[in-house]
């Protein structure tokens, strides 16, 4: 067993780390959660940096380099902004890997050079105000019309739609007592007549404002269907395919990056606050929790690590991603409000990060599929009988 990260990662998270320092300095970051404000200037420079392009294939024109590089780029700019993080997911990712996996082959030669090379965006417009977990309900419909698809309904919860190229469109195209066979994915520029969006005013996440966006009599190309024709009718293979695990561990690769920084900022300010005549990392009820934090998010790193590294050997890897999903998240979860019990009241003031820490990830256990929905997931393909 070798546990050696490839030399190619080591040099991806260092040059990662020099931009943060130099492009996203703390106080940027704080205004940027502050003023719920997306920084494209710095999005455009990762871009130039080549970072959409890791799980775009080369003949595409990206590099190819696989999910396990691209779960360290979002754990390294998880660490300082979810503004700029979450836009990465929504490029590479939701966009990158998306179109790769579903696209057709027309779709893939004209979007994904776009996504390597101007990072092109996804905004994913799946859950509905009645439709949670349970995607397969949705209501808002698609019909043909010739050469366009008419799209009429609501999405909630759908994050960045103002930033994005495409919004993802989860739809019923087919009558709804089939259920999962009549489920289609359309893109949908934002800008298209009959879009609008409202914002929600949610508690972390800020940069990617999370909206309402209604559909009314939204025309787009029969092109626009992913997949193409043969996308049609073909949604749920798309949402239960190999992008479900990716897109768990998207979510557990920003929760490592909020622990591991509040872990980090935790274990400086013991160092700097001093009560009773010295530094409180000197008191054992702290030392304890420090020690705790580090110990979780050093096996959060590991059990995301190894679901990355299975996703990149190939085939189906619902259960290593769902217990990635599930132990990180929920660590980061506990990690994070740790860490704003050593700050003491100085964790619940905006002039430190300790709070928007907490709010980000407070978020990781909900989205990606619930932690329920994760034990449920867990039990079941672990073959646990119900009767
Ligand atoms: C800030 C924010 C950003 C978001 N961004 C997006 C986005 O960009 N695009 C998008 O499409 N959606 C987005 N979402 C929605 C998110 O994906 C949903 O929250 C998620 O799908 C779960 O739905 P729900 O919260 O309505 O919970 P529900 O599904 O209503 O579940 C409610 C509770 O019941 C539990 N539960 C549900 N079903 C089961 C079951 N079978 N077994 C056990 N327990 C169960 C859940 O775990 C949860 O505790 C976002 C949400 C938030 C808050």
């Amino acid at each position: 067993m070798d546990f050696t990260v490839p030399e190619h990662i080591v040099l991806l998270r260092e040059s990662l780390r020099r931009f943060i320092d130099k492009e996203m300095p703390r106080r940027a970051a704080a205004s940027w959660d502050e003023e719920n404000h997306f920084p494209r200037e710095v999005f455009d420079r990762l871009v130039e940096m080549g970072l959409m392009g890791l799980c775009v294939p080369e003949e595409y024109g990206g590099t190819g380099q696989g999910t396990f590089a691209v779960m360290v780029a979002i754990e390294e700019l998880a660490r300082r902004s979810m503004a700029v993080a979450i836009p990465y997911i929504m490029s590479s990712c939701y966009a990158g890997m998306s179109l790769a996996e579903c696209g057709s082959e027309a779709q893939k030669r004209t979007l994904l050079p776009r996504v390597a090379a101007d990072g092109l965006m996804f905004a994913y417009g799946w859950s509905e105000a009645d439709v949670g977990a349970d995607v397969a309900s949705v209501k808002t419909r698609a019909e043909r019309d010739g050469d366009e698809v008419v799209v009429n309904g609501a999405k909630r919860f759908c994050s960045g739609p103002e930033l994005c190229d495409y919004i993802y469109t989860l739809v019923r195209s087919g009558p709804a007592e089939a259920r999962r066979q009549n489920l289609s994915f359309i893109l949908i520029p934002p800008d298209t007549p009959g879009v609008r969006i409202e914002r929600m005013n949610s508690l972390g996440i800020k940069g990617v404002p999370t909206t309402d966006v209604i559909l009314t009599d939204v025309r787009v190309p029969a092109a626009n269907i992913m997949g193409g024709e043969a996308g049609w009718n073909r949604g749920w293979d798309m949402i239960t395919g190999a992008g479900l695990d990716i897109e768990k561990l998207e979510v557990a690769a920003l929760a490592l990056g909020i622990a591991d920084a509040a872990t980090e900022d935790a274990w400086e300010y013991s160092l700097q606050r001093q009560q009773f005549g010295r530094p409180i990392s000197g008191f054992q009820s702290i030392r304890h929790k420090l020690a705790d934090m580090r110990t979780q998010v050093h096996a959060a790193r590991l059990v995301l690590y190894h679901a990355a590294w299975a996703v990149d050997q190939g085939g189906h890897r619902g259960l290593e991603t769902s217990m990635a999903k599930l132990f990180v998240t929920e660590a980061a979860k506990a990690v994070v409000l740790e860490a704003q019990t050593i700050a003491g009241a100085y964790g619940y003031v905006r002039d430190f990060d300790f709070e928007r820490y907490v709010r980000d990830a407070l978020l990781m256990p909900i989205i990606g599929g619930s932690s329920a929905i994760q034990r449920n997931n867990i039990a079941r393909w672990s073959g646990l009988q119900r009767t």
